[in-house]
């Protein structure tokens, strides 16, 4: 465990992406969308959009299908037309947020990296940033729109190319441990981790290429876990909450 607990004081940070799978709007084990869960999400994101930070959200597919699922010979779809019914799946997660969001009186846009004009914008770079400047929530739908790749790399990418402080990556745990803690009580949860590290040691925090673009870019990573209340807008505020990834503080 690394002792640089400053890395993340005094951070607060203007705008950022905040990355939830699609299981974040299941009930717990479950599949689908519960509207319990995607309220309370959308609960906390009003919470945090209050302190003035500008929100980006990419939100995953896995409550409904991940393209994975349909790979090998035998699968009846080919896995490439198995990616996209997932980005679909996307954006069904994002149509449910939008109407949560909207509920506490939030404004916000739907940015689908695969055009479907009649219920979301294309994802334009500039126009996603003039959104957010008029603080608007932005959903990112559909990934990247290419297969292959997760939405955690949908998530580096869109934080590189909109120039968010940080991605906000939500998962059920508090952090990145040592190993799987729901299996090993023994798991040493990460204050601070770098790239290398995350890498050298296999710690499974986001896919690869997501991995790989924030080290090049020097683009920090922040794993909390959001089901503790009030934490997205502890983690919007730079407090000592979940694992930071990123290069080391002076
Ligand atoms: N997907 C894709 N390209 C993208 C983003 C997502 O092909 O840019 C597909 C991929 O099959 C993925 C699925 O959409 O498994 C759902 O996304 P993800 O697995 O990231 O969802 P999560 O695990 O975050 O719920």
């Amino acid at each position: 465990m690394s002792a640089d607990s400053s890395a993340k004081s005094s951070l607060h940070f203007n705008r950022v992406v905040l990355k939830l799978s699609g299981e974040s709007l299941a009930d717990a084990g479950g599949r689908g969308i519960s509207a319990h869960e995607a309220g309370e999400i959308a609960r906390q994101i009003k919470q945090a959009h209050d302190t003035g930070c500008q929100i980006a959200i990419v939100i995953g597919g896995g409550n409904i299908l991940r393209g994975a699922q349909f790979s090998g010979s035998n699968a009846l779809v080919h896995e490439a037309t198995a990616h996209y019914m997932g980005m679909l799946a996307t954006t069904i997660n994002s149509l449910a947020m939008q109407d949560a969001l909207e509920s506490h009186g939030l404004q916000t846009r739907v940015m689908s990296a695969i055009p479907t004009e009649k219920i979301a914008e294309t994802f334009i770079r500039r126009r996603a940033i003039r959104h957010l400047e008029k603080g608007r929530i932005v959903i990112l739908a559909a990934g990247i729109g290419n297969p292959f790749v997760t939405t955690d790399t949908a998530a580096a990418q869109r934080a590189l190319e909109l120039e968010a402080d940080v991605v906000l990556k939500a998962t059920r745990v508090d952090g990145v441990y040592s190993d799987d803690p729901e299996k090993n009580p023994h798991a040493v949860l990460y204050d601070t981790l770098t790239y290398t590290q995350v890498i050298e040691k296999k710690l499974r925090v986001m896919d690869a290429t997501a991995i790989a673009l924030c080290s090049e870019h020097s683009k920090p990573i922040l794993v909390f876990n959001f089901k503790r209340d009030g934490n997205i807008v502890r983690a919007i505020s730079g407090d000592m909450v979940g694992t930071w990834i990123g290069e080391p503080k002076k």
